[in-house]
C-alpha cells in the first residue's frame, strides 16, 4: 500500500486525494479508503478499513474470525524536501515519506491494527474452553469428568473396576 506522492506535495495547502485500499498483511485482510491531505508541512491520511483477522482463542485455542473496524489520522513528513530535494533526518516520533516521495501506509495500518485485537480473543464470550483434565473442546462436545468428578486417579480406578466386573458377570451368564 505504497502511494507516490510527488505531485500532491507540490499542490496547495488543502488539497486532497482518496483512494480505496485493500490488501492482506500477516493473514489479516484489510478494506477501506484512505484520504490524504497537504498540509503546511507534509501530508495528513486519514485512514478507515475493516480489518478481518484470524485469531486464536485464549480459551478453547480454537482460530476464528475478528471483524475489526480501525480508524487513524497520520501527518507524514518528507525525507526529502520536493523543491530543494535536500535530505532531512528523520526519527522514530513521525511518519515518514520515502526520498522517492513514496508514501508506504502498510506500517501504520499493521500498528493501528495490533492496536485493536484484544490480549485474550474469545471466539464468543460464551466460549467454554477446554476441559482441564481431558482437553476435550467443551464447545463442540461434552466430556465424561464432570459426572466423574474427584482425583483423576479414582476415576480410572473405577472405571477399571467397573469393566472388571462387567466381564465378571458376562462369564457367569454364558455358564
Ligand atoms: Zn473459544
Ligand atoms: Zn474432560
Amino acid at each position: 500500500m505504497q502511494f507516490n506522492v510527488a505531485t500532491l506535495l507540490v499542490e496547495p495547502v488543502g488539497t486532497n486525494r482518496s483512494y480505496a485500499i485493500d490488501g492482506v498483511h500477516e493473514s489479516t485482510e484489510f478494506n477501506g479508503n484512505v484520504n490524504f491531505t497537504k498540509t503546511d508541512v507534509g501530508i495528513l491520511v486519514e485512514a478507515q478499513f475493516g480489518a478481518t483477522a484470524s485469531l486464536e482463542c485464549a480459551r478453547c485455542v480454537g482460530f476464528y474470525t475478528e471483524n475489526l473496524k480501525i480508524r487513524f489520522e497520520e501527518e507524514y513528513l518528507p525525507e526529502r524536501d520536493i523543491t530543494s530535494g535536500v535530505l532531512r533526518e528523520t526519527n522514530e516520533e513521525s511518519y515518514w515519506i520515502n526520498p522517492n516521495h513514496i508514501l508506504d501506509i502498510q506500517p501504520a495500518i499493521a500498528e493501528y491494527t495490533a492496536l485493536e485485537i484484544p490480549l485474550k480473543p474469545l471466539c464468543s464470550s460464551k466460549c467454554l474452553g477446554l476441559c482441564t483434565t481431558c482437553g476435550t473442546n467443551l464447545n463442540s462436545s461434552g466430556c465424561e469428568c464432570e459426572a466423574n468428578s474427584g482425583h483423576p486417579a479414582f476415576v480410572a480406578l473405577r472405571e477399571k473396576w467397573a469393566s472388571q466386573s462387567a466381564t465378571k458377570s458376562n462369564s457367569s451368564n454364558s455358564h
